[in-house]
């Protein structure tokens, strides 16, 4: 088995004993593999290990990328995971299939109407900044309620979520205090009426503190590709 495949193999062993633990199903937490510096081969053997989703943070590069594997488009999901510019939306509209980092209306409205009118819908997740960090991407979360509501009303796009990058802790009760937060944001939405059932949280470092607060798609990098250079 290659070094990938094992990884891969690995990490979802680790889904699903951090979903049992919580009571969960491992079919409720999707697996995103970033793959930002890692080569197109890399990412093609990762989907013949059976991965499908990949997540990108850098506009050309995963352009690029989304080009080297056009053969296999149709059979891959692309998400662009990274901070968006308003001057580069028209590349995600035209490429992703999902956006997990509206931090502003104005960026959602480029992006709906820019998508093409061919493809789905853009899927797409409001980034909090759950820990309050002056120095972090994402809304406030007393933001979020009426951003949301803003976002679910463009036509190109379909709000299914939220995202967070919470400020890294390595002790497993500091660690779910950010995601639990997460989690009662995702309610206040749902009790608003907003047809949400997206939490995108987790990372290499946090994926189980993650899970047990309510994750239903992990993003993971490290742990599927190795230490990026
Ligand atoms: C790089 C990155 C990840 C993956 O981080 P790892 O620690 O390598 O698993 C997840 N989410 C975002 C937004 C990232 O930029």
């Amino acid at each position: 088995m290659s070094v990938i495949a094992a990884n891969l193999q690995a990490v979802h062993q680790r889904i699903a004993a951090a979903a049992q633990q919580a009571g969960r199903q491992p079919r409720d937490i999707a697996l995103l593999a970033v793959s930002k510096t890692v080569s197109p081969d890399r990412i093609r053997a990762a989907f013949e290990a059976g991965q499908p989703a990949f997540g990108e943070n850098y506009v050309q590069e995963g352009v690029d990328k989304v080009a080297a594997l056009a053969d296999l488009r149709s059979r891959l999901q692309w998400h662009f995971i990274g901070p968006l510019q308003s001057n580069k939306t028209r590349l995600v509209a035209e490429h992703f299939d999902w956006v997990h980092a509206i931090d502003r209306l104005k960026i959602a409205e480029r992006l709906s109407a820019q998508r093409p009118a061919g493809m789905a819908p853009l899927q797409v997740c409001i980034q909090v900044n759950i820990s309050g960090e002056a120095s972090k991407s994402g809304v406030a979360p007393s933001e979020v309620p009426p951003l949301a509501r803003a976002v679910a009303a463009l036509p190109r796009l379909r709000l299914r979520g939220l995202m967070a990058i919470p400020e890294p802790e390595d002790d497993p009760a500091a660690q779910r205090r950010p995601f639990a937060a997460m989690r009662a944001l995702l309610g206040a939405l749902r009790e608003d009426g907003l047809d949400v059932d997206t939490l995108s949280m987790g990372m290499s470092g946090d994926m189980e503190a993650a899970i047990a607060e309510g994750a239903t798609l992990v993003r993971i990098g490290t742990a599927i590709f190795g230490a990026r250079a």
